[in-house]
C-alpha cells in the first residue's frame, strides 16, 4: 500500500505495467518546444527527468547507463577521437566521453534547447560540467536530418535518445541508422539505447533486423539500470568489422587502465561479459 499523502510520478511507458515513484519535491515542469517535461525529487533515486511520462535519467542510477553506452565503444574501438552523440539532452553521455583523453571532439545534436537548460540548471550533477568542457560541441537539432547532411566523420557514434515515440521514432529508423553508418569513418562503432528487451521485444527485434542489412556485425549488449523498469536494458551495436567487439579482456583492461577513467559500474570483465545474452534476447535477434 502506498504510504498515505505522498505524491507518486506514475511512469506511463507500458499499458499493462508501470513503476512509480514518490515525488518528494517537483522542482520543475513545463511542455518545451517538443516534449513534456519534469523534473522531480525522489528519496531514493535523487532528482529524475521524465520526458512525455517516461523516466529518462535519474541522478541515483544514471551512471550505470552512461558508463555503458560510452566506455564500451570507446575502449573496443581503441583509437576513438570523435564522437557523435545523438540525444543526450541531460549531458551525462557527453560527461563520460569525454573523459577519455583520446576522444578530441564530442559533438552532441539534440532536438530540446529546453532539456539541455533545464537539466544543467536542475540536474547539475550530471552533465552540468560537460556543457563547459571545451572539447564539446552542442547542436540543437534533429539527430536525423544532422546524420543526413553531415559531413564529418567519426569514430564513435552514440544514440542516446528517448524511446521511439514522438521526436525520438525517427531515431529507430533503417534510414536513420543508414544515414549514421555513413558517418562513421572505416571500423567506427553505432551503439544505440535499445529498450529493455523483456518488455519491448519490438524495439530489439526491428533494431535487430535494421542492423544486420547495414553492418557486418550485429550485435547486442545488455545492463542493469534500476530506472529501467523491467530487468536487462540492451544496446545495439554495429561495425564494420567484429574485432573491436571481440577485442579480449587483457587488452580492453589495458586500455581501461590507461585511460585513467575511475567508473562506478564499468569494468573491463563487465565489458566483455556484457555481450553475453540471455536466451530470450538471442532469439530476439533471430527475429
Ligand atoms: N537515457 C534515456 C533513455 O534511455 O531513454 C535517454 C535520455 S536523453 C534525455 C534522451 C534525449 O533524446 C532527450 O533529451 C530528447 O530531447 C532527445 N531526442 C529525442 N528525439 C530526438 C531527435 N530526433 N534528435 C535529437 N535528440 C532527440
Amino acid at each position: 500500500m502506498s504510504p498515505a499523502g505522498k505524491d507518486w510520478f506514475n511512469e506511463t511507458l507500458y499499458p499493462d505495467v508501470a513503476q512509480r515513484f514518490t515525488v518528494d519535491r517537483v522542482i520543475f515542469r513545463e511542455r518545451t518546444a517538443h516534449q513534456d517535461l519534469v523534473i522531480f525529487e525522489n528519496k531514493v533515486l535523487g532528482r529524475i527527468l521524465a520526458l512525455d511520462g517516461v523516466i529518462q535519467t535519474a541522478e541515483g542510477d544514471e551512471f550505470i547507463y552512461h558508463e555503458m553506452l560510452t566506455h564500451v565503444p570507446i575502449l573496443a574501438h581503441g583509437r576513438a577521437k570523435r564522437v557523435l552523440i545523438v540525444g543526450g539532452g541531460d549531458g551525462g553521455m557527453a560527461r563520460e566521453a569525454m573523459k577519455h583523453p583520446g576522444v578530441e571532439r564530442v559533438t552532441m545534436v539534440e532536438i530540446d534547447r529546453g532539456v539541455v537548460d533545464l537539466c544543467a540548471t536542475h540536474i547539475p550533477s550530471i552533465g552540468a560540467a560537460a556543457f563547459k568542457n571545451p572539447k564539446l560541441d552542442l547542436v540543437i537539432a534533429d539527430g536525423a536530418a544532422f546524420v543526413k547532411r553531415c559531413q564529418d566523420r567519426f569514430d564513435v557514434i552514440i544514440i542516446d535518445s528517448t524511446d521511439p515515440h514522438g521526436p525520438g521514432a525517427v531515431l529507430f529508423t533503417r534510414e536513420f541508422y543508414h544515414d549514421c553508418k555513413n558517418c562513421l569513418t572505416p571500423g567506427g562503432i553505432l551503439v544505440t539505447q535499445n529498450g529493455v528487451p523483456f518488455l519491448q521485444p519490438d524495439e530489439l527485434r526491428n533494431t535487430a533486423e535494421r542492423l544486420t542489412t547495414l553492418f557486418a556485425d550485429t550485435a547486442f549488449y545488455v545492463g542493469a539500470v534500476p530506472s529501467y523498469y523491467g530487468g536487462f536494458m540492451a544496446f545495439g551495436w554495429g561495425c564494420d568489422s567484429a574485432a573491436p567487439r571481440r577485442t579480449g579482456v587483457e587488452e580492453i583492461a589495458k586500455r581501461f587502465a590507461a585511460s585513467g577513467i575511475d567508473t562506478r559500474y564499468y569494468t573491463p570483465a563487465l565489458h566483455v561479459g556484457s555481450f553475453a545474452l540471455p536466451r530470450f534476447i538471442e532469439k530476439l535477434m533471430a527475429g
